[in-house]
């Protein structure tokens, strides 16, 4: 019997026991490719002795000390390192445990940054459907999947959903991709304007969505849109990039490929490559000014905020993806990974898109390729395939949901920088028998 909850409710569950590259070995002596990174974190892979050997040293030296008496130097060594490489005007850093952490902790910035302005009339944040940013309150407001938010309502903070950008649903037979970027942004000028644009406070999207709809990427032109109607309007753009960053699109962030600077941005997952757990909030210098220029103070903290430990792994992982060149592997292999998929699924009658960046990339599953109908969610295809890839030792990230969550069923592939082409070709292969095993899983 087990008394944790999420296995007691799931059921049989495998029990990991190690790790190794692109490996994880259960306590069956079954072995598992990788090619999820679990949910996106383990860029580097498992039991990388370099990030090891950096959270032994720390470990010796400092486990903890608390942010309300002192700070530690692998915390300001990784604030140096993240500004170092961060987006244009990002000026400072907020170092928390997660994901979810470091969204509540963006939206709470862009909501006292008003606060300080002398604008505190300002409550609305607009999000988009389908996105995913978290599961504390805050970050269930700001995400549009109905499937997590629905048993929550109504929900904290007010917030106002849009389409995603989300081409094979919303792109207009013909309709070439500047007018459908066009065509998208324009919902969130509209938006503002419905609610006041001196009411709203930020915009809040994933540069490439990820969980909750298998790696879509915006068309061209419309984060630069999206950047232009926030700055008319003086809303501030928050940019999660807690799946989709640090590296995961081919450069560390995916929104340097859409020629975009957010006001906040979120990391977290690939930050520390799960060693620790650890998130980030990049702020830009007009927010740290409107701090320290009224209050002094970001009101909000947490007990392991700027964790040493947790520093000091995300150090590691960043000092090895730097020294070993991976960001040049993710494009490599990610188009090569794109190749293979195209290669594969493009004729299969089940996959309706194939997409992405990098090693970052998402089947749609569709009943009928014509229509893009989506299977019954009864059916459960996503967990189907997730059970079989299992069963030919691969994990991948198959997850339901298209526009809203409620329907539809995607797979997401992040392996680690490190994958070979060889591995690829491993990893496709098992693909393809796992999502043919579950569609012919589905009782007639
Ligand atoms: N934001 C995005 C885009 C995510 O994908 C996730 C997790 O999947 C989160 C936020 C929440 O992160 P965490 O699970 O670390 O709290």
């Amino acid at each position: 019997m087990t008394r944790l909850l999420h296995r007691a409710i799931r059921g049989t569950m495998p029990v990991a026991i190690g790790g190794a590259g692109i490996t994880l070995n259960d306590a069956d002596g079954k072995s598992y490719i990788d090619a999820s990174g679990g949910a996106a974190v383990s860029c580097l892979g498992h039991g990388h002795p370099d990030v090891i050997a950096a959270l032994h040293r720390q470990a010796d030296r400092l486990a903890y000390a608390h942010t309300g008496f002192f700070t530690s130097e692998p915390a300001e060594a990784l604030a140096e390192r993240l500004i170092e490489d961060a987006p244009p005007g990002i000026s400072h850093v907020y170092l928390v445990s997660g994901g979810s952490e470091a969204v509540e902790a963006a939206l709470k910035m862009a909501r006292q940054y008003f606060v300080e302005k002398g604008e505190p009339q300002r409550r609305h944040i607009i999000a988009r459907r389908q996105s995913y940013h978290g599961n504390t309150l805050g970050a269930l407001a700001a995400g549009g999947n109905e499937l997590r938010r629905a048993q929550f309502k109504p929900l904290l903070i007010e917030t106002h959903h849009i389409d995603p950008c989300y081409a094979y649903r919303l792109q207009k037979p013909g309709e070439s991709d500047q007018a459908y970027a066009a065509r998208a942004a324009q919902q969130l000028e509209d938006k503002i304007i419905e609610l006041g644009p001196d009411q709203v406070i930020a915009f809040v999207a994933e540069t490439v969505v990820g969980a909750t709809a298998g790696a879509v990427p915006p068309v061209a032109d419309y984060l630069a849109r999206i950047r232009s109607i926030c700055d008319r309007y003086g809303i501030l753009l928050i940019l999660d990039e807690v799946m989709c960053g640090m590296g995961r699109t081919g450069t560390l962030h995916a929104c340097t490929q859409d020629g975009v600077a957010p006001d906040l941005m979120t990391l977290a997952k690939g930050l520390g490559a799960g060693y620790q757990p650890i998130g980030a909030v990049l702020l830009s210098q007009h927010i740290f000014d409107a701090f320290a220029g009224g209050s002094g103070f970001f009101q909000h903290g947490h007990t392991y905020m700027g964790h040493p430990m947790a520093a000091a792994a995300a150090l590691a992982v960043q000092d090895v993806i730097r020294r070993d060149n991976l960001l040049a592997n993710v494009a490599a292999i990610g188009a090569e990974l794109d190749r293979r998929l195209q290669e594969r699924f493009a004729d299969h009658r089940h996959v309706g898109d194939i997409r992405g960046r990098g090693l970052f990339r998402g089947l749609e599953l569709v009943a009928d390729r014509a229509t893009k109908q989506t299977f019954n969610p009864a059916l459960k295809l996503h967990a189907r395939v997730k059970q079989a890839a299992m069963a030919h030792g691969l994990m991948v990230y198959a997850m339901g949901g298209t526009i809203d969550g409620r329907h539809g069923d995607h797979v997401l592939l992040a392996p680690p920088f490190i994958v070979t082409r060889a591995d690829i070709e491993v990893i496709v292969e098992r693909l393809g028998a796992a999502i043919d095993d579950a569609i012919a899983s589905i009782p007639a």
